[in-house]
């Protein structure tokens, strides 16, 4: 079911959110999120390149997500004293990453092997090299496709990365992972690890994201996992049953009516409360008694339409 977005809706649900946003331990929270890894490093060039690996690799149970991010960083280590550094040495200035595919041979972590890895670390350190940074790279994507959507600008981005990464041809069946762990976001592919790695770059630093790119978070779209697409369903914002790139325009243009300048503040103190797991998307009592969410949820009737039900049942006199 999808709500209207009434003024009276809207103050509802902000008055919500940020309870929810109040409610969470960030820093405790932080250390157990992947994100942890791009706050270890101190330089700027570090930070995109952790936080591009750390997004992309965000697939899965969050454990093994950690440990996988943590031995891929562990092996860069062997070779330089920063992870931009280490590309420097395993990549050469014409793009020959063999080093590195050899240093990543017998990694793997779900669809996602070491070629795969590799093939996204050389491009994203020759995105650097070429343009100064990935901010840099990406406010050219945004320049280049007309400044109108972030999802393109990215699936732009994307295109670059592979070419220089040396990405294997989409349909190769011998390397599905390769279009998994980079997937394109113009074929309408939800692209949530995408999302995100935008969200930690763009948004201003609070103590989870960066802001480490002058880039407007007006234009960034919610990162659909499992935990949003629930709590987008429970407060009406869509009623979509998939997590589609057309679902993350919709789950965002809502939350743009509730914030208009940073439509996604809200992402990591959702996902992290329906990470707890307790909600089952139904009325139950002795879960949604304490849930912030309970006065705007659409398991619940709203206080308001409950005294227009009453008023509308009182016998007449
Ligand atoms: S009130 Fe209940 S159903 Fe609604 S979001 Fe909270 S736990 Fe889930």
């Amino acid at each position: 079911m999808v709500v209207p977005l009434t003024p009276p809706r809207i103050a509802a649900l902000q008055e919500a959110l940020a309870a929810v946003a109040a409610d969470v331990d960030r820093v405790a929270r932080r250390s157990r999120d992947p994100v942890s890894f791009v706050h270890a490093e101190e330089r700027d060039d570090d930070r995109e390149i952790v936080a591009l690996l750390a997004a992309q690799l965000a697939f899965g149970n969050v454990t093994t997500i950690l440990a996988k991010v943590d031995d891929v960083l562990n092996r860069l280590k062997r070779h330089g004293k920063t992870p931009t550094v280490a590309l420097d040495v395993l990549v050469d200035p014409a793009g020959d990453g063999s080093r590195l595919a050899a240093l990543l041979v017998d990694f793997k972590h779900r669809v996602f092997i070491g070629a795969d890895v590799a093939a996204l670390l050389a491009g994203g350190r020759l995105l650097q090299r070429n343009y100064g940074s990935l901010g840099a790279a990406f406010a050219h994507a945004w320049r280049a496709t007309g400044e109108t959507s972030a999802a393109l600008a990215l699936a732009r981005f994307c295109d670059e990365l592979r070419a220089l990464g040396k990405f294997p041809p989409r349909g190769d069946p011998t390397r599905r992972g390769a279009s998994h762990l980079l997937p394109d976001v113009a074929r309408g592919a939800g692209a949530k690890r995408l999302f995100l790695f935008l969200r930690w770059m763009v948004r201003p630093s609070d103590g989870i994201d960066l802001g480490i790119w002058d880039f407007s978070p007006a234009h960034l779209l919610i990162p659909v996992d499992t935990h949003i697409h629930k709590v987008a369903r429970n407060l009406g914002f869509t009623d979509r049953n998939d997590a589609s790139l057309t679902t993350a325009i919709e789950i965002t243009n809502a939350l743009r009516a509730l914030d208009p300048q940073d439509p996604v503040r809200f992402d990591f103190s959702l996902c992290h409360l329906m990470m707890k797991g307790d909600c089952k998307e139904e009325a139950i009592p002795e879960i949604c008694e304490g849930c912030p969410l309970r006065p705007v949820c659409c398991h619940h009737e709203a206080p308001a339409s409950k005294t227009e039900k009453a008023t509308r049942r009182r016998p007449r006199t």
